[in-house]
């Protein structure tokens, strides 16, 4: 009796082991580092947990660490990754343009690197992006603008004023060339007339796309432009923490009542703050990017990378980032505003009811 215990718990032990092992082997296909830029905007915290849910999934492990914003913090941990001998990276980079020495070492010791959401440029060393259409969500936001103020049944002018994202971030310029190629006519024509007299990613561009920057920039257009009794119509914000720091500005000098209503304003990433702010009347738009899908198929294109598959349907023209064009993926931005926030952006689970309480 006591030899069958015995011999039972040995084949159950020896069977939990053989289980354990299994798993262990299907979960080892190597480590991936993930560089996101800052956990101070819901949307790369989403970008995160994405990812390393869809590439757990796939049998790797994850090494998922935020740069907070800062160039130098984020080139070191990059280089913690390379160190660790991680198979592939994952970047979205706070400065798109300082990543080249740490990827030449990658690429020595052949470690695959997809550049997220954010170009990276002037290096060979990037196998591929993967992104938005980024001059379409300028398209869109430029588009919902000219929805929300009834242009063209209403003709204007309108009094419009320009903000564009950090100018260390190549999709800061594709947004605003999309949004200007919807715009600029218009502004050509009379019809849109930029007070300040602001326009071109030089002036209009809003390092590290800090809100509070956007903030204090708009105070300054509005004390020196607006103080005769003139209205702002509209404002071009390309992220919602943008639009969230104009609409204070606003807010400070009267907007936001009945005899002074707010303006149209624009946004991006269908942040839960700014989604509130539309039922709120405060902010027009912004643009919904799922950053699942996203996710998703980064992790499917880093698997195909890292078994020696060849990834098919990229984009091979739209983005060259000064040393060569990096093959693409670009899925579809969506405009949200009011009339369909419900449908694109909860009934999708992208946000939850509850959290827009
Ligand atoms: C992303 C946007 C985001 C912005 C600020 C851009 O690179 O594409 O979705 O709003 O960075 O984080």
């Amino acid at each position: 009796m006591k030899v069958l215990k015995t011999l039972a718990t040995v084949l159950a032990v020896g069977a939990m082991a053989l289980t354990a092992s299994t798993a262990v082997f299907a979960q080892d296909k190597g480590s991936i580092g993930i560089s996101m830029p800052t956990k101070s905007s819901l949307r790369w915290i989403s970008d995160g947990d994405a990812l390393v849910k869809a590439l757990t999934e796939k049998g790797y492990t994850v090494d998922l660490q935020y740069a907070e914003d800062d160039i130098p913090n984020q080139l070191s941990q990059v280089e913690n990754m390379v160190t660790k001998g991680v198979k592939a990276l994952v970047i979205a980079a706070v400065d798109g343009t300082t990543l080249s020495a740490v990827l030449q070492q990658a690429a020595d010791a052949g470690i695959k690197v997809v550049a997220y959401d954010r170009l990276i440029r002037d290096s060979a060393n990037v196998d591929l992006y993967t992104t938005f259409d980024n001059f379409q969500v300028g398209v869109l936001q430029a588009n919902s603008l000219l929805t929300g103020l009834g242009y063209p049944a209403k003709p204007g002018p309108f009094n419009i004023e320009l903000f564009g994202g950090s100018p260390d971030d190549n999709n800061a310029f594709f947004f605003y060339d999309g949004a200007m190629s919807v715009l600029q006519p218009l502004i050509d024509k009379g019809d849109l007339v930029v007070k300040s007299g602001q326009l071109g990613m030089d002036t209009v561009g809003t390092l590290r796309w800090d809100g509070a920057v956007a903030q204090a920039r708009m105070d300054n257009i509005l004390s020196a432009n607006y103080s005769d009794g003139s209205r702002v119509d509209a404002v071009l914000a390309p992220y919602d923490g943008l639009s969230r720091g104009i609409i204070s500005s606003l807010r400070g000098v009267g907007y936001g009542t009945a005899d002074q209503p707010w303006p149209i304003i624009s946004g991006q990433d269908a942040e839960v703050p700014s989604i509130k702010a539309i039922i709120a009347g405060e902010q027009y738009s912004t643009i919904y990017k799922d950053t699942r899908e996203l996710a998703a198929k980064t992790a499917e294109l880093v698997d195909t990378l890292l078994t020696g598959g060849t990834p098919e349907g990229l984009d091979t023209t739209t983005y060259n980032n000064g040393v060569k064009v990096v093959p693409s993926i670009l899925l579809t931005p969506y405009a949200v505003d009011a009339s369909n926030y419900q449908k694109l952006v909860v009934d999708s689970g992208y946000i939850k009811a509850e959290e827009l309480q």
